[in-house]
């Protein structure tokens, strides 16, 4: 007899699905209640391709729930100029009270910090976690927008079944918006949390005493089956190019060897962050209505 090998797949797609169809009514009832729905602006400077299909899919989701999205197009070659432009456009949206949230394309063209959205979007309609405020409240282990992706990567945890309560985590990469906001999640969900990144000495020490393991890093193969406990739930966040196909940063054919679970790429993470970010923009425009009634009030 033989018997197949392999992890279970958490695939998004069906659970994206679900998320898009509760956001889909949520935004009917606000537009019932508000005289007008949620709004969604996406403000990128300048223009470039990859980037511009990613946010092509965030506005056709938009239109399939109902929710009225904008691109904001911030031109020009002058990061002085462009940058007072994202200013002026993050301080008109963040008053514009048919814009429930606001995400702006990363990165920023070389020469304009971050400080300069930091400085102008609303946290209130900062609903993939960017500003200090947020980041501070997720620090704190209070409520407050957090970017989509790391929620993503916590929600495909939690469907998993696999128990966080007690488990050891590691979490490999720590940027601002990925791993360092799942690893305070994953602490603030009970797990022991081990943070690996670019300077970390023996990774597979660590990654075979874990028995979840979140990778975002962007280097394709760089968790192998070998470096895993067996049973260990593996969520693979990396987006990579490789030969004109998108892979992550597991080795899956050996990772699911050894794995109890793990997330395909493309196919895991990536369809639930543009699902969630739906729902953030959600609970954006009924916090606004619930604290701020005169910026959704009806016409
Ligand atoms: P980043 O470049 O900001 O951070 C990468 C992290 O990896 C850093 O903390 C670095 O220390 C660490 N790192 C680099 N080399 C390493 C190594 N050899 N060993 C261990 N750690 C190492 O990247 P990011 O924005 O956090 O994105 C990470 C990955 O997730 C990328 O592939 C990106 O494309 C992908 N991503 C996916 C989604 C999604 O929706 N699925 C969204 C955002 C980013």
């Amino acid at each position: 007899m033989t018997v197949q090998a392999g992890a279970r797949l958490l695939e998004g797609a069906p659970i994206a699905d679900e998320i898009r169809a509760k956001v889909a009514l949520d935004v009917a009832a606000f537009a019932r209640t508000h005289g007008h729905p949620p709004g969604l602006a996406v403000v990128v400077c300048g223009r470039n391709a990859p980037s511009m299909v990613y946010l092509e899919r965030i506005l056709k989701a938009c239109a399939s729930v109902g929710i009225e999205s904008r691109l904001v197009h911030v031109e020009g070659d002058d990061p002085a100029a462009q940058a007072a432009d994202l200013t002026v456009a993050l301080h008109r949206l963040s008053d514009d009270r048919t814009v429930s949230g606001i995400i702006v394309q990363m990165p920023l063209p070389a020469g304009i910090g971050l400080k300069v959205v930091i400085d102008a979007i609303d946290p209130l309609k900062d609903i993939d976690g960017i500003h200090p405020l947020n980041a501070g409240l997720l620090r704190l282990g209070f409520e407050g927008f957090v970017p989509a992706t790391a929620h993503a990567a916590l929600e495909m945890l939690e469907r998993s079944g696999a128990p966080i309560v007690g488990a050891e985590a590691v979490v490999i990469g720590r940027s601002p918006v990925v791993g360092m906001p799942v690893a305070f999640m994953l602490a603030k969900g009970g797990a022991t949390v081990t943070v690996c990144h670019s300077r970390t000495r023996d990774l597979a020490a660590h990654t075979r005493r874990a028995d979840i393991v979140v990778v975002a890093v962007g280097h394709p193969g760089l968790v192998t089956g070998a470096m895993l406990k067996p049973g260990a739930v593996v969520i693979d966040v990396g987006i990579n190019l490789v030969d004109g196909h998108i892979v992550g940063d597991v080795d899956f054919a050996s990772a699911r060897e050894v794995a109890s679970a793990i997330t395909p790429v493309p196919g895991g993470v990536g369809p639930l962050t543009g699902a969630l970010l739906l729902t953030h923009l959600v609970r954006a425009a009924q916090r606004q209505a619930a604290e701020r009634p005169e910026l959704v009030a009806e016409t």
